[in-house]
C-alpha cells in the first residue's frame, strides 16, 4: 500500500480542537487506503515557551539539556494526537525520535539525521495502525536526545519519507502553498502548482519561509516528492519535485527578495594576485557571510571591489574594511546599508535567452537603478535601493506575467 508521510506544523496542532480536526482528517486519509505516518511539531508557541523557561535559569542555555527540554514540546503533541485518534476509534502509536530510533550525530541543538530504523513503523503500519512520530528530534549513538534546529520537524518528515520510500511527503501548514512572490507585496501573487527542488531552494534561501531549507535539500537528495498544503483550506497545494515531471515550463517561477542587505566598496586597491583573499579573508574570519561579489576590470594597476553582507553585519564589516584599506593603501571605502536584493528564479531560464533583458528593461522603465547584478543558471539577482523593493517586485511580477499563472 502507498505510504504517505504527513507533517502538521505548530498552528495546525495549536489547540485541542485543532488536534481533533487533524485526527478527523487523518482518519479520512486512512479510509482512502493510505498507510499513514504522521509527524507533528510542538503546539504553536510551545518551543518558544520552553526556550523562555531555559533563559530564566541560564544565561546561555544550550547543548544536551536544552535538547532534553525542547524535545518535550513534540512529545506532548504525539500523545495528544494519538489520544484523539483512539477516541475516534482508530489505532495509533506515538513515538519520540529516540523511540523510533532516528539516529543523529551528536551536535546538540542542530543535529543531523544519519539513519532511521523503520522496523517499528513498518510493523505498526502492517497492523493497520497510524504511526505518529515526534518531529525535530532524534538521539545520538549513546542515546542522548538531540534536536535538529528550529523548524526541524519538516526535516524529520522528509527523512522518514525517504527511509520508508513513501509516495509523497505532505507538509501541512498555515499557508496553502508556495507563491510566485510574497502576497503581502504583490496581492496578485499566485500559488504555484509545481516548483522544482532547485527553484524552491533559491526561493527559500531568499526569504520564502515556507519550509526549513534543509528539508528541501534532503528531499532533493533522496528524490522525495514534497507537497506543501494548508491544514485549514482545501486544495492541492504546491508540489516540489524534480524538473522532468514539470508539465509546462514557465520562464520564471517566482520572484524572491532579501530586504536586509548592505554593500561595501573598496576603491583603488592594487590589481594583483591575492587581492580578493586579502579583502575577504578578514571578513570570513569574523564569520560574516558574503553574498554577491564584484571586482571591476583593473585600470592603471588598481581596481575596485564590491560585496554585499547582511545588514546586521554592516557595521562590523565596515570596520574591518577600513583597517584593510589602510593596510592595502586603498583610495577609499564606501558603503550603503539601505539596499535590497531582488531575484527572478526559474529553470526556464536555461533554455530561453533574453530573460535578463526583460528584467533590466522593466526595471529601467520604472526608473529603478540597478547597482549590482549577479546570475546563476536559474536565477538573476539585482541590488537596488531599498525604497524600490515593492515597486521592483511588482514590476517584475507583471513583466513575467506571473499573475496569470
Ligand atoms: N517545534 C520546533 C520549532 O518550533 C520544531 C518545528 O516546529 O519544526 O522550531
Ligand atoms: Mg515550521
Amino acid at each position: 500500500m502507498a505510504i504517505i508521510v504527513q507533517k502538521f506544523g505548530g498552528t495546525s496542532v495549536g489547540t485541542v480542537d485543532r488536534i481533533k480536526e487533524v485526527a478527523k482528517k487523518l482518519i479520512q486519509f486512512q479510509q482512502q487506503g493510505h498507510d499513514l505516518v504522521v509527524v507533528v511539531s510542538a503546539m504553536s508557541g510551545e518551543t518558544n515557551r520552553l526556550v523562555g523557561l531555559a533563559n530564566e535559569l541560564n544565561d546561555n542555555p544550550q547543548g544536551r539539556e536544552l535538547d532534553v527540554l525542547l524535545s518535550t514540546g513534540e512529545q506532548i503533541t504525539i500523545a495528544l494526537l494519538c489520544m484523539a485518534l483512539e477516541q475516534q476509534g482508530v489505532h495509533a502509536n506515538s513515538y519520540t525520535g529516540s523511540q523510533v530510533r532516528i539516529l543523529t550525530d551528536n551536535t546538540h541543538n542542530k543535529a543531523r539525521i544519519m539513519e532511521i530504523d523503520d522496523d517499528k513503523i513498518r510493523a505498526d503500519l502492517a497492523k493497520g495502525h497510524i504511526v505518529v512520530v515526534a518531529g525535530f528530534q532524534g538521539c545520538d549513538e549513546s542515546g542522548n536526545i538531540t534536536t535538529l534546529g528550529r523548524g526541524g520537524s519538516d526535516t524529520t518528515a522528509v527523512a522518514l519519507a525517504a527511509a520508508l520510500k513513501a509516495d509523497e511527503c505532505q507538509i501541512y501548514t498555515d499557508v496553502d502553498g508556495v507563491y510566485t512572490t510574497d502576497p503581502r507585496v504583490v496581492p496578485e501573487a499566485q500559488r504555484l502548482d509545481e516548483i522544482t527542488f532547485e527553484e524552491m531552494l533559491e526561493m527559500a534561501s531568499l526569504g520564502a519561509k515556507v519550509l526549513q531549507i534543509r528539508s528541501v535539500e534532503f528531499a532533493s537528495k533522496y528524490n522525495v516528492p514534497l507537497r506543501v498544503l494548508s491544514s485549514f483550506k482545501d486544495g492541492g497545494g504546491t508540489l516540489i519535485t524534480t524538473e522532468e515531471t514539470e508539465m509546462e515550463q514557465a520562464l520564471i517561477s517566482g520572484i524572491a527578495f532579501n530586504r536586509d542587505e548592505a554593500k561595501l566598496t573598496i576603491l583603488g586597491v592594487p590589481d594583483s594576485p591575492g587581492i580578493a583573499t586579502q579583502i575577504l579573508g578578514p571578513i570570513a574570519k569574523q564569520n560574516i557571510e558574503v553574498d554577491m561579489i564584484i571586482q571591476n576590470t583593473g585600470h592603471d594597476g588598481t581596481t575596485d571591489f564590491t560585496f554585499t553582507v547582511h545588514r546586521n553585519d554592516y557595521p562590523n564589516a565596515m570596520a574591518i574594511m577600513e583597517a584593510t584599506a589602510d593596510e592595502l593603501g586603498a583610495r577609499e571605502v564606501n558603503g550603503d546599508d539601505k539596499i535590497t536584493k531582488i531575484s527572478i528564479v526559474g529553470v526556464g531560464m536555461r533554455s530561453h535567452a533574453g530573460i535578463a533583458n526583460i528584467m533590466f528593461e522593466s526595471l529601467a522603465s520604472e526608473g529603478i537603478n540597478i547597482s549590482m547584478i549577479s546570475t546563476s543558471e536559474i536565477k538573476i539577482s539585482v541590488v537596488v535601493d531599498q525604497k524600490y523593493l515593492e515597486l521592483g517586485v511588482r514590476t517584475l511580477h507583471k513583466a513575467f506575467e506571473l499573475e496569470q499563472k
